[in-house]
C-alpha cells in the first residue's frame, strides 16, 4: 500500500496523503487531488486491489466559495462518479460546518445510550458495572474530546457526564438529593467528589467537559509541525489568522479559566520576558531528553533544583508558554528534524499535566469547602490502595464483593450514611451520637467493640495469615507460648496480664515477625478532636499513631524473644500504614511462586476486599441491632412486655440461683443417700448374726404364709 500512495503523490509538492491502514485522504488543491486520486484507480489492478468508488467521497468545504472553482470541482466529481459534500466523516472525525459536527456528536452519544442502560441493569452485579463503568464507557468520549473543538463538543460532553454521573448513582443505589437532606454533604459537593480521580478521593469519573479543552489543545499542539510542513507558506506570513491558531487561542483561554495558568505567575517559563517572543528558549527539549532516557538531567543540570520540581516544571512550561511562543518552537522543530515529527510534544504529556492542575485546584476548592470530618475523609481516601476495591477484577472468589457489600463500601467511602433512614436518629451507645454528625459512627462504636469490630479485626489477621503462608512462612495465630519478661513473668498464668500475646508470629528461617493488626478511622471523633490539623492534612496519621501504641505494648516481649515487633495499622478507608507496607513487601520478598509485584497486587486486592466487605457487615449488623433496640424501647412491642416479664420474675429466684441451690442440695441428698446405704448393710450384718431378729423384707406383702413358716424357723412378718 505505501508504495501505491506515495507513487499517487509523486511530483505533486501541494497533494498530502495521510494513510491510516487501508484509509486514505488526499488532501490539497483539486486538479492534484484529482491526479492523485486517478493514478491510484489505474493503479490499483496491478496491486491486485479494486478501489470501492461508493466509499470514497469528496469534502467540499464552505470555505471554498469561488463560484467557479466549486462548479469545476462539482464537475471533475460527477465524471468520476464520486460523491461530494460540504461534510465529511473520516476516522471517526467530522469535517464539515458546526452543526454537522455537532449533529456527530450528539450521534455518538445516542449510539452510547443503550451501553449506559445496560450497565444499568438490575442483573448487572455492582461490582462489575462500576468497573465497565470507569473503564469502558467513561473513556468512549476521549477521542471526541481530542478530535473536536471544546466548543462544539459541550453541548454533547455535558450530556455525557449527566449519563455518567446519573448511572453511577443508579448502580450505587444512592440519591444525591436524598443525601443533601442529610445535610452531611450537599448535591453539589457530592458531585464534584465523584468526579474527582480515584486517587484524589473520588471516585475516578472525570467529566468529558472538564477535560476537552486541554484534550483539543494538546491534540492540536502535537500536530503543528505537521501543519507546518504541510502549509510552508504560513510560517512566513502571519498565522494567527490560520483557524488552527484561533483554536489554540480560544482553548488556552479555556484552560485559564479551569486554573491551568494559576501557576503561571510562578512558572519559570512565563518570566521570560513575554514582550520578545522571536524565539522561544525551546523549553520542551531538556524535558524531552530526560524522559527518552529517563536519565535525570545529567549534562549541564541546574543542581539547585532536585529533579522531580525541575522536570515538573519543564512539563508544565509548555503549558505555561503563549500560543505565540509554542507556535515558533513548533517551527523551529519542523525546521530541525526531518520525519521526526512524532516525537513534538508527545514526551510532554500536557493532557495529563492540565488536567493534573485543573483537578489539584478543584480539589483544594472542595477542601475548603467542606468540614473538618470532611477534609479528613478526602485525605484517607486518597492513601495509596484505598480504592484498590474498586478496581480489582473480581476473577476469583475472594476479589469479589457483593452488591450490597460493594453499596455500603461506596457509602464509606463517599462519606455518607449507610442507610438514608438514619439521618434523625442516635446510637443506643452512652455517647448517643448522632449519624448525621458521625455518619460512620458505627466503625468505632463501643458497642460493637467485641463483636462486629473483632469480627473485622479477626477478618484481617486471616488475610495476613493467608499471605504469609502464601509466601511460605509459618504462621502461628495468637502465639503464647513466648518466654515472658520479667515484670510479667510474675504475674499468675491465668491473669490477662501474663496472657498478653499480639496476632500471629511469622517465622522464615531467621525471620521472627511478631504481627499485630489494628483497625483504625481517622474520622473517628477523638482522633479529630486531639490531631484536627494532623488527621485532616497529614495521610495515613491515624495509622501512626496506631502503631506507636502497639510498640509500647508488645515491645519488651519482642526484645525478650527477639522476635521483630510489627503493628499492622490499616484505615477503614483503607489507607495501610508504613510498617505494614514494609511487613507486606518483606512477604512479597520471600514469595517464591509469584513475582514480588504479583504477590503485593495480590496481597492488595485481598486487604481491600476483606476488609470493606467487613466495613459493609459492620455497617449492615449494626443496623440491625439498632433496629432491634429500637423495638425493644417501643412500651407497645413484645420485647417490652418481655421484658416486663423479666423484671417481675427476677423477685424470685433464678435460674443462676437454681443451679447453685441444686448443686448444693445433690450434695446433701447424696451425702444422706450414701450413709443410707451404709446403715442398710450394717442391719444387714446384724440381721445375718442374729437369726432370730425380725426383719422388714417387703414394705408390702401379703400372706406368704410359706416362708412365714420356713424351714429354717426364721419368723418373718410382713408388715
Ligand atoms: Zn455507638
Amino acid at each position: 500500500m505505501q508504495s501505491l500512495y506515495e507513487s499517487a503523490i509523486a511530483g505533486m509538492p501541494d497533494c498530502h496523503a495521510v494513510s491510516v491502514q487501508d484509509d486514505l485522504t488526499l488532501v490539497g488543491p483539486a486538479e492534484q487531488v484529482f491526479a492523485a486520486y486517478d493514478r491510484i484507480v489505474t493503479a490499483a489492478p496491478s496491486y491486485h486491489l479494486t478501489l470501492r468508488v461508493d466509499k470514497c467521497a469528496v469534502y467540499l468545504p464552505d470555505s471554498l466559495s469561488e463560484e467557479l472553482s466549486r462548479a469545476e470541482v462539482v464537475d471533475e466529481c460527477t465524471t468520476r462518479q464520486l460523491a461530494y459534500s460540504n461534510s465529511l466523516e473520516t476516522l471517526g472525525v467530522m469535517l464539515g460546518t458546526d452543526s454537522d459536527v455537532q449533529t456527530h456528536c450528539e450521534g455518538r452519544i445516542n449510539a452510547l445510550e443503550q451501553c449506559f442502560k445496560t450497565l444499568r441493569h438490575a442483573a448487572m452485579p455492582v461490582q462489575v458495572a462500576f468497573l465497565l463503568l470507569r473503564s469502558c464507557a467513561l473513556p468512549s468520549l476521549s477521542f471526541l474530546t481530542r478530535t473536536t473543538p471544546p466548543e462544539l463538543l459541550r453541548p454533547s460532553a455535558h450530556r455525557f457526564d449527566e449519563l455518567v454521573r446519573t448511572t453511577f448513582f443508579h448502580i450505587m443505589g444512592l440519591s444525591p438529593d436524598r443525601i443533601a437532606k442529610s445535610r452531611i454533604v450537599s448535591a453539589e459537593q457530592l458531585q464534584t467528589m465523584v468526579a474527582l480521580p480515584l486517587k484524589r478521593g473520588g471516585m475516578g469519573l472525570r467529566p468529558a467537559e472538564r477535560i476537552a479543552p486541554s484534550a483539543y489543545f494538546a491534540s492540536a499542539a502535537a500536530i503543528l509541525p505537521d501543519f507546518l510542513r504541510a502549509f510552508p507558506a504560513l510560517s512566513n506570513r502571519t498565522y494567527s489568522d490560520t483557524e488552527l491558531h484561533q483554536q489554540l487561542e480560544a482553548c488556552r483561554s479555556l484552560m485559564r479559566e479551569q486554573g491551568v495558568a494559576a501557576k503561571a505567575a510562578a512558572s519559570p517559563a512565563d518570566e521570560t520576558d513575554p514582550s520578545t517572543d522571536e524565539v522561544p528558549q525551546a523549553p520542551a527539549r531538556p524535558s524531552k531528553y530526560q524522559k527518552r532516557g529517563r536519565k535525570p538531567a545529567v549534562a549541564g543540570a541546574a543542581p539547585s533544583s532536585s529533579p522531580a520540581v525541575s522536570a515538573a516544571s519543564e512539563e508544565t512550561s509548555m503549558l505555561m508558554c503563549s500560543v505565540n511562543q509554542l507556535w515558533s518552537t513548533a517551527a523551529t522543530f519542523s525546521r530541525s528534524k526531518n520525519g521526526d515529527s512524532a516525537a513534538f510534544l508527545q514526551f510532554d504529556k500536557l493532557q495529563r499535566c492540565a488536567t493534573q492542575m485543573i483537578e489539584e485546584k478543584v480539589l483544594t476548592q472542595l477542601k475548603n469547602d467542606s468540614t473538618l470530618r470532611r477534609r479528613t475523609l478526602l485525605t484517607a481516601n486518597s492513601t495509596l490502595h484505598s480504592s484498590t476495591y474498586l478496581t480489582v477484577l473480581p476473577t476469583q472468589p475472594l476479589y469479589r464483593m457483593s452488591n450490597a457489600s460493594l453499596r455500603m463500601a461506596v457509602r464509606h467511602r463517599l462519606g455518607v450514611l449507610p442507610y438514608d433512614s438514619m439521618e434523625r436518629q442516635q446510637c443506643m451507645c452512652h455517647l448517643h451520637t448522632s449519624f448525621t454528625s458521625d455518619p460512620d459512627h458505627f466503625h468505632s462504636c463501643v458497642k460493637f467493640k467485641r463483636t462486629l469490630l473483632t469480627q473485622r479485626h479477626n477478618n484481617v489477621v486471616q488475610v495476613l495469615q493467608d499471605l504469609a503462608v502464601t509466601a511460605g512462612f509459618t504462621a502461628i495465630r495468637e502465639p503464647n507460648s513466648h518466654v515472658r519478661p520479667e515484670a510479667i513473668a510474675s504475674a499468675a498464668n491465668l491473669s490477662k496480664e501474663y496472657n498478653h500475646h499480639a496476632d500471629l508470629l511469622l517465622l522464615r528461617h531467621g525471620l521472627k515477625l511478631y504481627i499485630d493488626v489494628t483497625v483504625t478511622r481517622p474520622t473517628n471523633e477523638s482522633m479529630l478532636r486531639s490531631a484536627p490539623q494532623s488527621v485532616s492534612t497529614i495521610q495515613l496519621y491515624s495509622t501512626r499513631r496506631a502503631a506507636a501504641n502497639k510498640h509500647a505494648k508488645y515491645d519488651e516481649i519482642a526484645r525478650v524473644n527477639e522476635y521483630r515487633m510489627v503493628p499492622f495499622a490499616v484505615e477503614t478507608y483503607g489507607g495501610i500504614g508504613a510498617e505494614a507496607t514494609t511487613l507486606l513487601h518483606t512477604m512479597a520478598a520471600h514469595s517464591k511462586e509469584y513475582s514480588a509485584a504479583q504477590f503485593l497486587t495480590h496481597a492488595h486486592a485481598r486487604l481491600s476486599v476483606a476488609l470493606q466487605s467487613s466495613n459493609a457487615d459492620i455497617a449492615q449488623l449494626g443496623m440491625e441491632q439498632l433496629h432491634l433496640r429500637q423495638h425493644a424501647g417501643n412500651p407497645n412491642q413484645f420485647d417490652a412486655c418481655q421484658r416486663e416479664r423479666d423484671r417481675r420474675n427476677s423477685q424470685y429466684s433464678q435460674p443462676a440461683n437454681g443451679n447453685q441451690l441444686q448443686r448444693r442440695v445433690s450434695l446433701i441428698v447424696q451425702a444422706a443417700d450414701a450413709k443410707a446405704a451404709e446403715r442398710e448393710e450394717e442391719e444387714a450384718a446384724a440381721a445375718d448374726e442374729s437369726a432370730l431378729a425380725f426383719l422388714h423384707e417387703r414394705r408390702v406383702g401379703f400372706a406368704d404364709v410359706r416362708r412365714i413358716l420356713s424351714p429354717s424357723g426364721t419368723v418373718h412378718i410382713s408388715a
